[in-house]
């Protein structure tokens, strides 16, 4: 089943979902590009077709939306805590297959790592509905194919946009209103992309050895990181934070518990009490953050984290390419696995 809108339409039916849900896409964000006065791709909240951008990529994923930068989890006085009261509607989020598959390993980590739920994390994600927007086409540094990750069942409705076309199925009860019902019927099934232009090799994940971790590839990420930490902000998949309390001026015990977005690039991450802290050099911080994505994880969990969106290559100001570095160590382990 499927319904088949007019651009008119669908904006009166979106209008009908505001009611209940407030919908975040893919929207254009002025003034908010690296230079001054420049534009850039992120998620924000629409009201209408026209502000949803289908023909480039997000430079930020959407865990924004539902994960947010600083999040105040609860108040304290003295002895006494109170819970930060939910500030969001049920949401309803336009999103790319990858991504999609990119908020399961989020799942993962905050819901099954270790055996507790984060009850923060858990009281934003309930709230969202997914509309899978149909991605055959990919952009440049995607890889989403080798990944696995350029299909999924896990979403709530799907929109196809073809021309002056728009192709939207749903069989959910709450997205399936009376101002989508009374659109033509078109029955479609969604189409995933089957080749990117970018394709990594993924080593074996118990080839790689301490060698391997030893080898002097990573040297060349020391030269190059500057440790800005952006890889981590873009990447839909990153979920550390960190934690911070913050004291009324007037009174010590008085304030707030806030979670900040971290990231194992960025320097302190790993600061400890007395001073100490690993992975000095940047070099060291890329084969964390390597081994994360593509090897640990998925001894762990059995996927790999990396869903392949692509846009730690997008957003690096040093032009360092996840995807070559994954192939790299491919190579090196292919050949053995250390320096000689
Ligand atoms: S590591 Fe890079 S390609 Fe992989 S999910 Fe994160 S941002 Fe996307
Ligand atoms: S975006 Fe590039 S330079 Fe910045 S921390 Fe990541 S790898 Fe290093």
């Amino acid at each position: 089943m499927g319904y088949r809108l007019t651009t008119t339409r669908f904006d009166k039916y979106l209008t009908n979902l505001s009611e209940t849900f407030d919908i975040y896409a893919p929207v254009v964000q002025k003034g908010k590009g690296m230079y001054s006065d420049t534009e850039v791709v992120g998620y924000g909240k629409i009201t209408c077709f026209d502000e949803i951008v289908f023909d480039k990529k997000s430079y930020y994923s959407p865990k924004e939306v539902f994960y947010p930068i600083r999040e105040t989890l609860f108040y304290f006085l003295n002895d006494e805590l109170k819970e930060a009261p939910l500030d969001i509607r049920p949401i309803i989020l336009f999103v790319r297959p990858c991504d999609i598959n990119g908020i399961m390993r989020l799942d993962t980590m905050f819901l099954e790592n270790g055996g507790i739920k984060d009850y923060y994390y858990l009281r934003r994600r309930q709230l969202l509905k997914f509309i899978m927007i149909e991605c055959t086409e990919g952009f440049d540094t995607c890889f989403c194919v080798s990944m696995g990750t350029n299909k999924t069942d896990q979403y709530d409705g799907v929109i196809r946009v073809q021309d002056e076309k728009i192709l939207f199925d749903t069989d959910d009860e709450k997205l399936l209103t009376s101002a989508l019902e009374e659109n033509p019927k078109e029955v479609f099934t969604p189409r995933f992309i089957e080749e990117n232009k970018v394709k990594v090799t993924i080593p074996e994940p118990d080839l790689v050895t301490k060698d391997v971790f030893e080898h002097e590839i990573w040297t060349e990420y020391t030269q190059r990181c500057i440790a800005c930490g952006r890889c981590n902000t873009s990447c839909i998949t990153c979920s550390c934070f960190t934690m911070q309390d913050v004291k009324s001026s007037d009174n010590d015990h008085l304030g707030e518990r806030r979670r900040v977005w971290a990231g194992c690039h960025v320097d302190g991450f790993t600061d400890m009490a007395g001073g100490h802290s690993f992975r000095s050099k940047n070099g060291e911080k890329m084969r964390f953050k390597t081994m994360h994505k593509i090897n640990d994880y998925y001894k762990r969990f059995g996927t790999h984290m990396c869903v392949g969106c692509g846009r730690c290559d997008d957003v690096c100001p040093e032009y360092i390419s996840f995807s070559k570095c994954i192939n790299k160590l491919n190579d090196i382990i292919s050949e053995g696995g250390s320096n000689d």
